[in-house]
């Protein structure tokens, strides 16, 4: 299976070639813990689980470095404004975060280095950007990387070089409104910190935002290494910065092939925390909607194009998956019939799956590919189809799901985990309240608590959860 991928850097859809046969090391700009992801963010980590998993479909074993980056403008302000130290004040979010990926059904990356955690590492690259005469020290204490003495810089974003405005500093953490200049390595230490601070040869301070990512990568991947992904907002300056203090200090290249994802909008505009149009996983969860549905919506679009939120999609994943699970249900009691092998096969459409992940992870097409096996395991349902016919689709689905991750997901697998008499209860409930009997629901809801079960009511119907032993 020969994978084709649009990398960011040469502009061009490339085949995947992993540097070392096989495996494939990734880096994934992670989140700023000060807060909680919105969707938005999710869309790029979703992007980033089916990559992972579209890697391990084509046979790779894929080494998944995500960060937390857990000190910069954003959290020390929080953690400030709530009168709380740094660490106590992210840990919170960063729980939330996990919390939510799981909710997503992310497969969890290899490692998640913290930024507060690696600040030796970036103290290291500071002092070699020194040694090569490409960092500088500024009157305020500040570090800053000198993008003139660079020559590579600007190949990500494939700057004019004349367009460089040597010796214009760019605060830390200030990156989008200011364009192109020196970028902070080193923050010097202002009362702004407070506490927040770490001793250097080069004088107290803070690492500047894009140093985490260059440090934290090569410790887990090594100098080199074979993807790197993120927000297409990520691109410029991080991902161009990321670039330079690595090369600079190494001479060798940093990253073979850059992928980046575009934004989820909102009535044409960027989802964003600044813009205030976004909306939370739990705001989603709380209205009822699935992680299942959530990933399903944030993952029917090819990466590369603009993706916009809308509830209308959310209530078509809903039914999507409804059709889905009704085709699982389907044939696992064909299964369990037991009707004898009369050798009737639903044609494969693995094959064409996997030619649409291979295809710059085309998931429409890949979707289209499931969509057409459901219906015709539907086709087959309604006729002679046998038991060993019936596993063979589920043996399939199966292995698309190891990729899609929301086939065997949520309802169905709880579902078949319900046992018949708490399946019953649940049952006899719904027509207490359909019959507006709240004494009756209540009762019903108490009894299923006594037997270990709660019960929520979305718009979908019940949801009944194992209660936390
Ligand atoms: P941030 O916490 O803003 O650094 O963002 C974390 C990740 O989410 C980065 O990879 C961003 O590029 C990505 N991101 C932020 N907003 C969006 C959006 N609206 N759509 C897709 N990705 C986003
Ligand atoms: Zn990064």
């Amino acid at each position: 299976m020969e994978l084709r991928f649009y990398n960011s850097m040469t502009r061009q859809l490339e085949p995947f070639t992993a540097l070392e046969p096989g495996k494939v090391g990734m880096y994934t700009c992670g989140p700023t813990v000060y807060n909680f992801a919105h969707i938005g963010n999710f869309r790029a980590y979703l992007f980033e689980d089916f990559l992972k998993r579209t890697l391990e479909f084509a046979g790779y074993e894929v080494k998944q470095v995500m960060n937390l980056t857990d000190v910069d403008d954003k959290t020390i302000r929080g953690s400030q404004a709530a009168g709380k130290p740094l660490k106590e004040y992210t840990k919170p979010y960063i729980e939330a975060f996990f919390a939510d990926l799981k909710v997503l059904n992310v497969e969890p990356a290899a490692v998640y280095p913290a930024a507060t955690d690696h600040i030796a590492e970036m103290q290291k690259l500071i002092a070699a950007l020194f040694e090569k005469g490409i960092a500088y020290k500024s009157e305020d204490g500040s570090v800053y990387f000198s993008v003139e003495r660079f020559p590579g810089y600007g190949k990500l974003a494939h700057l004019d070089r004349s367009a460089l405005r040597s010796g214009v500093r760019i605060a830390a953490d200030e990156y989008e409104k200011e364009g192109v200049g020196d970028f902070a390595l080193w923050k010097g230490w202002d009362e702004k910190d407070g506490d927040v601070v770490w001793d250097a040869p080069w004088g107290r301070g803070r690492p500047g935002w894009h140093l985490e990512c260059s440090a934290m990568s090569m410790k887990y991947l090594g100098e080199s290494f074979d993807l790197h992904t993120g927000g297409i907002d990520n691109l410029f300056p991080h991902h161009e910065n990321e670039i330079a203090q690595a090369e600079a200090v190494t001479g060798k290249p940093f990253v073979h092939t850059w992928m980046h994802c575009a934004h989820l909008r909102v009535n044409g505009q960027k989802m964003s925390k600044s813009l205030g149009n976004f909306f939370t996983l739990r705001d989603l969860l709380e209205k009822g909607y699935t992680g299942r549905e959530i990933r399903y919506v944030l993952l029917n679009a090819q990466y590369r194009q603009p993706l916009n939120f809308t509830f209308e999609a959310l209530a078509a994943a809903r039914t999507a998956l409804a059709r889905i699970d009704g085709c699982v249900e389907a044939l696992q009691a064909r299964v369990k019939s037991g009707a004898a092998d009369n050798g009737e096969r639903v044609p494969s459409h693995l094959e064409a799956f996997g030619a649409a992940l291979a295809d710059d992870l085309n998931a429409p097409e890949a979707f289209a590919a499931l969509f057409t096996l459901v219906r015709e395991a539907n086709g087959a349902l309604n006729g002679t189809l046998s038991a060993a016919g019936a596993q063979a689709v589920l043996d399939e689905l199966a292995r698309m799901d190891k990729v899609l991750g929301f086939i065997f997901f949520g309802a169905a697998k709880a579902e078949a985990e319900i046992p018949a008499e708490i399946a019953a209860l649940a049952e006899a409930r719904a027509q207490a309240r359909a019959a507006k009997n709240w004494a009756e629901s209540d009762r019903l809801r108490d009894e299923l608590a006594a037997k270990g079960w709660s019960v929520r009511d979305s718009k979908a119907g019940q949801e009944l959860k194992p209660l936390a032993k």
